[in-house]
């Protein structure tokens, strides 16, 4: 299913400032081109609004622009390998608005202009009436979705006529919808790190009813793993933990197609795997692999829970037990602006082995850090309701929960954006898709990383 993704505040800012009671208004956007599963998503990168002046011709029913304003933005987009999508208003048109026969004209014989000047696209067509919005691939009926990411993931114009949800959801379908229910079915999820609280991540999704996920762990099941490990038993010592997933999974939900990865998200390939889903859930723990979902979401307009639990401990006694879960997307202040990455360990954490043993700043392993599964679980079902809050409209507004076991308290709290951040910002790789490099190792050879 090809996509069109805006920020929230990028698509309400369009909405504002096309506004207009009694003409018909245009636009055009830019996009970053991700290819998925034999069709693209396409992250809205850059807005540019029709001045007066670059109409031919603008009254209540209709909106040609200037050549002149088309020529300089489609010339930009073959340069940088970009899509361009042609945004226009039917002020008038109540409900979900239909093109119009002089609309398809029109995106014909631009389509045609964009091929004879190599902007392959995809390229499409954006339509808003007084309510809603639709759009399709230029100058075909091949319609698309349209999602806005932000607080929440919303299907803004749907082109599914799939609407099926299975009876085993008939209780929750009480509390989200069907509609919301039948989302939840078509969406794809990654899941990063499949252990300690992944593990109870992935049993949730599967019994809510996702049922496409991408799962990526390089670590195979150790003896010491089964206090906590969600569906490992005692013979799976050395089986991948993904293998593991995939299983829990499959005895939910037969149907469900899993992408089990063995390996590290910290690897080109790997990393990648994830650029076409919906959802991620960051459930590592280490700083290299949260620095790389961190750029990964916010480059890819994919909203990410991250999430953490940390027992401290010293002088013989337990100093804290708290946790954290937050959504990284845009709009929301990424792991960057928070300081939350020491840059030290993501440098030594991305080195091999053998890097590592000739690095005069590293400091060693250390003591393996205590883990128990219930304030994993905890962890897991707060990351899940926030998850439901952001795609399925469960009336819940926080963002960011921070547990402190000890005392006894969930505190909701929010971070303020770095505006210029590398990551979050539009100077950083919001939305930048695959023209930004991640900050991920490429394997040139079987033993050698760069
Ligand atoms: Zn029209
Ligand atoms: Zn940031």
């Amino acid at each position: 299913m090809n996509e069109l993704v805006f920020t929230e505040e990028d698509y309400l800012s369009l909405l504002h400032r096309l506004s207009d009671d009694k003409f018909e208004s245009c636009a055009i956007l830019t996009t970053s081109i991700v290819p998925k599963h034999r069709s693209a998503r396409m992250l809205v990168q850059q807005i540019q609004i029709a001045p007066p002046d670059a109409y031919r011709k603008r009254n209540t029913s209709a909106a040609i622009l200037e050549p002149a304003f088309i020529v300089p933005i489609a010339k930009a987009a073959r340069k940088n390998g970009n899509g361009l999508v042609f945004v226009h208003t039917h002020p008038w048109e109540l409900g979900v608005p239909s093109f119009s026969a002089i609309d398809s004209q029109g995106e014909k014989l631009l389509q045609e202009f964009l091929g004879k000047r190599d902007v392959a696209g995809p390229n499409a067509a954006l339509l808003f009436g007084k309510e809603h919005c639709r759009a399709r691939l230029l100058g075909t009926d091949t319609e698309i979705n349209v999602l806005t990411v932000g607080a929440t993931r919303q299907v803004v114009f749907d082109s599914s006529s799939q609407k099926h949800v299975r009876q085993v959801h008939d209780r929750q379908v009480r509390l989200l919808g069907a509609e919301a229910q039948n989302r939840l079915g078509r969406m794809v999820v990654g899941v990063v790190g499949v252990g300690g609280t992944g593990s109870i991540i992935v049993q949730q999704l599967a019994h809510l009813g996702i049922e496409n996920f991408v799962l990526v762990d390089h670590d195979l099941v150790e003896g010491t793993n089964l206090n906590r490990l969600v569906g490992a038993q005692p013979s799976d010592v050395g089986t991948p933990k993904v293998n593991i997933a995939e299983r829990q999974v499959k005895l939910i939900a037969p149907h469900a197609q899993v992408t089990a990865i063995q390996g590290s998200v910290l690897d080109s390939d790997a990393a990648h795997s994830l650029v076409g889903v919906d959802f991620i859930f960051c459930c590592t723990d280490t700083q290299a692999s949260r620095a790389v979902v961190n750029q990964l979401a916010y480059q890819y307009l994919i909203p990410c829970i991250d999430m953490g639990v940390s027992i401290t401990s010293g002088d013989g006694a337990i100093q804290r037990i708290s946790g954290r879960v937050q959504l990284l997307s845009p709009g929301h202040a990424c792991l960057t602006c928070q300081d939350l990455l020491d840059s030290n360990i993501v440098r030594q954490e991305f080195m091999t082995t053998e890097q590592r043993a000739q690095d005069p700043y590293f400091i060693g392993e250390g003591e393996p850090q205590p883990a128990v599964i219930s304030l994993n679980s905890t962890m897991s079902s707060l990351a899940i309701t926030m998850f439901l809050a952001v795609v399925a409209e469960l009336p819940s507004k926080a963002r960011q929960l921070n547990y402190d076991a000890m005392i006894g308290r969930v505190r909701s709290s929010s971070a303020t954006r770095y505006p210029t951040c590398v990551v979050c910002s539009r100077y950083g790789a919001l939305g930048r898709g695959k023209e930004w490099r991640l900050p991920v190792r490429i394997v040139v050879d079987d033993n050698i990383s760069k």
